[in-house]
């Protein structure tokens, strides 16, 4: 079973081709550094760490790039409002740079909580202004940029076929909603380089051929992209609220300057909801993975949570739906430490497995799979085998987990060596007394391959 992908672009299930032999470059959006990231967020990535795991299991080598978006994010799509890193450090009274750092490590650490892999390639959006400034710039030479009083802006007209991932109905918007578009043509070009205010210094601000100013958001995915991937590249990946506005015109500057649509598959992560809305960084409950390890659960609870929906459906999340995915996180770890030592994986599950994953990954069939194969009758060994190798694309990291090391008091293992010999004595009555003892104390007893052990009751 080859991998298909569902290409928002062709909006299909296409096979999915290297554009390279074996090999396959990817692109995530990555944060916008203003705030701290929320499960929400965090689910997007998930999906694009589960996306790189299915490519490495199909055998591929992946280069993997997400950026970090540190400037030019405006509080409005419409490019108004004022720059969301500079409204974050007016929050937080500290500097543009000094949130940017913050928030980049705070990001760092929630993907390591998640085990999401690390891309090859971060790149942050202030260190690559020249890449954005030349791409501008060509822009600008193919006749595609135009003036106004605040900035350059992409023309959008000069594209017969702007919009065409996003389906948008230009006809619809010119006429339709009254968008407050200032000197913009039409409502859907959009800021490539904004001037600095005449009055004021910006804490984020550079020199340009068009005057002092910043760089719009999107011209910095296009720009750093082609940097690090080409200027046609394998996947490029994002939440499903980028397609109308942000990649859409991230297209539109790869056209005209490269004349390509900058990547061969376009995939899209669904929104995680809460309580049926959206979860922004903005409005309603702002949950954390932080927020989560302080109600006592494991990131890999919510690791697990996300993998039994599929990507492309919306998530909505539940304090309920968490408790279920603990404790089937929690079986599924006690049953692959109890089979021991791993043999050899079974080859007819592998390629079940490899079924649902190339289905557009396919997680919640394969974790369906999972509970099939806990449940077979293959061999501990083989079975946990099977398991590590469904890991590799899971992450859940079961082969490192340990049960925590339960403190058993003294006179418990007193008690359990004394029920021992009772039983080797075959003096049943005081075997079973010396249980209901333990068990008084708050521990179970578990005859097990190795010996009998106490569990917490
Ligand atoms: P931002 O830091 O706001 O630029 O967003 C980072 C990523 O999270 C983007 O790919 C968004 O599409 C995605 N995203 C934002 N809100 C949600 C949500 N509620 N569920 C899933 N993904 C989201
Ligand atoms: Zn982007």
């Amino acid at each position: 079973m080859t991998l298909h992908l569902y290409d928002t672009w062709s909006r299909e299930l296409r096979e999915f081709k290297p554009l390279q032999p074996g090999m396959v470059s990817l692109y995530a959006c990555g944060p916008t550094v203003y705030d701290y990231a929320h499960i929400g967020n965090l689910r997007t990535y998930l999906f694009e760490d589960v996306l790189r795991r299915v490519l490495e299991f199909n055998g591929y080598r992946v280069k993997h790039v997400v950026n970090i978006t540190d400037v030019g994010h405006l509080v409005s799509d419409a490019d108004s409002g004022e720059d969301k890193m500079l409204a974050g450090a007016r929050r937080t009274g500290m500097t543009a740079w000094e949130i940017a750092e913050l928030y980049t490590q705070a990001f760092k650490q929630d993907l390591q909580h998640l085990h999401i892999e690390e891309p090859h390639i971060w790149c942050r959006a202030t260190d690559h202004i020249p890449e954005q400034i030349k791409a501008i710039e060509q822009i600008e030479a193919g006749g595609f940029a135009y003036r106004t009083s605040d900035g350059i802006y992409f023309d959008t007209s000069k594209l017969s076929d702007y919009g065409h991932m996003a389906r948008l109905d230009i006809e619809g918007l010119k006429e339709g909603a009254r968008v407050d578009k200032g000197e913009k043509r039409l409502p859907t070009d959009f800021a490539l380089w904004k001037f600095s205010p005449q009055d004021q210094q910006r804490q984020m601000e550079w020199d340009s051929p068009w005057g002092r100013g910043f760089p719009g958001w999107h011209i910095e995915c296009s720009a750093m992209s082609a940097r690090y991937l080409g200027e046609l590249f394998d996947i490029h990946c994002g939440g499903q609220d980028h397609i109308p506005v942000h990649h859409t015109n991230e297209i539109a500057q790869a056209q005209a300057c490269y004349g390509t649509r900058l990547a061969n598959y376009w995939l899209h992560g669904y929104f995680l909801q809460l309580d049926d809305a959206k979860m922004a960084k903005s409005s309603g409950e702002f949950l954390r993975i932080a927020s989560l390890i302080e109600r006592g659960y494991d990131p890999m609870a919510y690791r697990l949570l996300c993998l039994t929906a599929h990507y492309r459906s919306n998530l909505n999340f539940s304090w309920e739906g968490l408790d279920a995915a603990a404790t089937a996180l929690e079986r599924l770890r006690r049953a692959s430490h109890d089979w021991g030592a791993p043999t050899t994986a079974d080859a007819a599950y592998l390629q079940r497995f490899l079924a649902c994953v190339n289905d557009d990954l396919n997680t919640a069939r394969a974790l369906a799979l999972t509970w099939e194969l806990v449940h077979s009758e293959l061999s501990p060994g083989s079975k946990k085998a099977t398991l590590l190798r469904f890991d590799e694309v899971f992450g859940l990291g079961l082969e490192q987990w340990q049960p925590t090391a339960v403190v058993i008091p003294e006179n418990a293992q007193r008690l359990l060596a004394e029920r021992e010999t009772a039983r080797r004595e075959k003096r049943w009555q005081d075997a079973d007394r010396l249980r209901a003892e333990v068990r008084a104390l708050g521990f179970e007893i578990e005859d097990t391959a190795a010996g009998a052990q106490l569990k917490k009751g």
